[in-house]
């Protein structure tokens, strides 16, 4: 394997699959790919762990992933199905003995300070999450794990997502646009990792038919699909529908430059 790997954690939409009560094939599925966690991803380089996004499902998906140092985590943005397992990087604190690095932009941290205003206050509780918060933006790149980031910027429905280019992989998440200047840090990539929620349109998400085409257009080796509602079908069924060189992606995949 080489240095630079990314790790499905989670590939489901912010209600997860299968969702709670809901009798469709894909939840009642018996295929373990049909079972998805709420999206995230773990890249792995040869100098650190970085986690893209921490939602509702983050203690699960470290279990799972066997990780007990984490250098950092870069956010996305600040919906709910992303941050809400930021309470869950305590149990990594005690572990390495420090707060964990966050990496986010102005207005996610703007949000984190009210959503988790108890870790942030003057005399937290003895045992409160601990959070060294980085600021980043789009088009400045930044280092972390020995790799450089590039951040830019997607549209998601009314508001803007940040995606990352890290070497030849590039992630991103949520998004129902990408804009012209984002372009540069989309093409050519050998790995790229793209939202595509369902078969029907969506006001904040790709659906399948726009993924499609924006992998297209990419031009990439190789692209994933995450971000999957119970909605998109079965990960197999859809998976022999879709065009040679996009796939579904599913929790627990690696793939590496
Ligand atoms: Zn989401
Ligand atoms: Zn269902
Ligand atoms: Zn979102």
């Amino acid at each position: 394997m080489s240095a630079l790997s990314l790790e499905f954690l989670g590939t489901g939409t912010s209600q997860g699959v299968p969702v709670i009560g809901c009798s469709c094939p894909v939840c009642t599925s018996s295929n373990s790919k049909d079972q998805r966690l709420r999206t995230s991803a773990l890249v792995r380089t040869s100098s650190g762990c970085v986690a893209i996004d921490c939602g509702p499902d983050f203690r699960q998906q470290m279990l799972r992933a066997g990780v007990s140092q984490l250098d950092a985590v870069v956010l996305t943005h600040e919906h709910m199905d992303h941050v809400s397992g930021l309470d869950d990087l305590r149990a990594l604190q005690f572990l390495q003995k420090r707060p964990t690095a966050i990496y986010c932009s102005e207005r996610v941290e703007r949000r984190l300070r009210q959503q988790f205003a108890y870790a942030f206050s003057e005399k937290p509780y003895p045992g409160a999450p601990q959070f060294e918060l980085h600021r980043i933006e789009a088009g400045i790149p930044f280092e972390l794990a020995g790799e450089t980031w590039m951040p830019f910027e997607v549209e998601h429905g009314s508001i803007p997502v940040l995606a990352f280019r890290i070497g030849s992989l590039v992630y991103i998440t949520d998004a129902s646009s990408i804009p012209e200047e984002s372009w540069t840090y989309v093409q050519n990539a050998h790995h790229l990792v793209l939202n595509a929620l369902r078969i029907e349109p969506h006001y904040s998400h790709f659906h399948l038919e726009q993924a499609l085409e924006m992998a297209q257009k990419a031009g990439a080796r190789k692209a994933w699909l995450t971000h999957i509602s119970h909605h998109l079908g079965l990960h197999q069924e859809v998976g022999e529908l879709l065009v040679p060189g996009v796939q579904l992606a599913y929790d627990g995949l690696v793939v590496s430059e």
